[in-house]
């Protein structure tokens, strides 16, 4: 789950990382307001889950209430990478001397956290990996012992910056790290963290601030955060990510045009894989879990179907804890609700598969034996669909 920068930065907050004041609104009006409480220039920031808002016009400084009011109009009229603003965050600006970035994130293939940092911050820390990857600075940490000062001192130095800044680095990335593993993340990131120019605000002389803050939060361990759940904007959810979530489905929609329902996460990616191979491209990712019952099958195929680009449906059961006459169950059922075209190829095997395939026959279903059978038929029926 992704949250918004306010919410990141009030998060970070608890942990001691130095923000700016302010807070939230969700019309001109209550921007106004919040500016006329810090009394100084704000700074009206754009609340949608993606970055580089700066770029697309998202980030505005003003200098009186008036102007905080009227840029949040602006701002809350906008739409930014097809995402709507329905919220805007209300900061004291900050005068920025430098802009560092200090993020944390898992890196999986070393199975640890990482810590990374770099001088270059503010701009898209993605194009400074490609382009200058010796300025980004990383620094794995061990699960037992945590991020220790001397692997916050590395970093600084690494950084390249200036000894007065060390210290207030180490602290804030110490709070970084105790936020993230507190809070069962997979990312925290912080830029710009910067370098203030006039020492308003900030821990340290000059003060660090940070001005940006994205946090992505592992689902799997949000039921021990009650609170951080109940972050979860729905508003930024698509209809379909929504109603997945509510029937327990791991979905994630992507650009094919063959509509995959598998149960498993990993038969699922082997059925994308297999896929393509034949030629084909998945329309999404889709896990119903073990034990599946027919409703859940039933969302799940109304969830694939509401999606324009499926020209064909692949399903692969395997029949284990799942019982594939559930599945069939839950298939019929969902075309019964939303009568459709689009072709469909089976393949069940497993517990009850001949009880599956008997449910299945009375809808004209092509059936497979093998994956590699289904997938060659999938892709078949979505050409021949597209070509019609
Ligand atoms: P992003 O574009 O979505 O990453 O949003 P950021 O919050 O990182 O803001 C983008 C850029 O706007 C920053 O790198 C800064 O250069 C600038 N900016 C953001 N907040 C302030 C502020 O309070 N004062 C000033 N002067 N610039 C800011
Ligand atoms: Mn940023």
């Amino acid at each position: 789950m992704k949250l918004q920068e306010y919410q990141s930065k009030r998060i970070f907050a608890q942990y001691g990382v130095p923000i700016p004041s302010g807070d939230v609104a969700s019309t001109p009006a209550e921007a106004r307001a919040i500016a006329e409480r810090l009394g100084k220039r704000v700074v009206v920031k754009s609340q949608v889950l993606v970055g580089g808002r700066g770029k697309a016009g998202g980030i505005k400084l003003a200098d009186t209430p008036a102007e905080a009011e009227a840029l949040a109009q602006r701002i809350l009229g906008m739409e930014i990478k097809g995402l709507p603003v329905r919220k805007v965050l209300v900061d004291e600006a900050a005068s920025i001397r430098d802009e560092l970035y200090l993020g944390l994130v898992i890196d999986r293939a070393q199975r640890r956290v990482v810590t990374m940092g770099s001088s270059e911050g503010g701009v898209d820390i993605e194009e400074v990996a490609a382009t200058t990857p010796e300025r980004i600075i990383k620094v794995s940490i061990d699960p037992f012992i945590g991020l220790r000062d001397y692997q916050a001192r590395e970093l600084a130095l690494g950084m390249g910056l200036e000894r007065e800044l060390i210290r207030p680095l180490v602290r804030i990335a110490k709070s970084l790290y105790n936020c993230f593993i507190s809070s069962d993340a997979s990312l925290a990131e912080i830029n710009p963290l910067v370098v203030t120019a006039d020492g308003s605000g900030g821990y340290g002389d000059p003060p660090l601030l940070a001005v940006d803050g994205k946090m992505v939060l592992d689902d799997n361990g949000l039921f021990r955060h009650i609170d951080l759940a109940e972050m979860r904007d729905v508003d930024e959810e698509t209809p379909e990510e929504r109603e997945a979530r509510q029937h327990g489905l791991s979905y994630v929609k992507l650009d094919g045009s063959i509509g995959c329902m598998v149960n498993g996460a990993g038969l699922a990616m082997a059925t994308m894989d297999i896929t393509k191979l034949f030629g084909g491209a998945p329309a999404n990712f889709l896990d119903i879990g073990g034990g599946a019952k027919a409703d859940r099958v039933a969302a799940a195929l109304r969830i694939i179907l509401s999606d324009s680009s499926v020209k064909a449906v692949l399903f692969n059961i395997f029949g284990g804890i799942t019982r594939c006459d559930e599945v069939a169950k839950g298939i019929l059922a969902a075309l019964d609700q939303v009568p459709t075209d689009v072709p469909m190829v089976a393949r069940l095997v497993g517990t009850n598969e001949e009880e599956g395939r008997r449910i299945l026959a009375s809808a004209e279903m092509t059936t497979a034996s093998t994956l590699a059978e289904a997938a060659q038929k999938a892709v078949a029926a979505a050409r021949t669909v597209s070509a019609a």
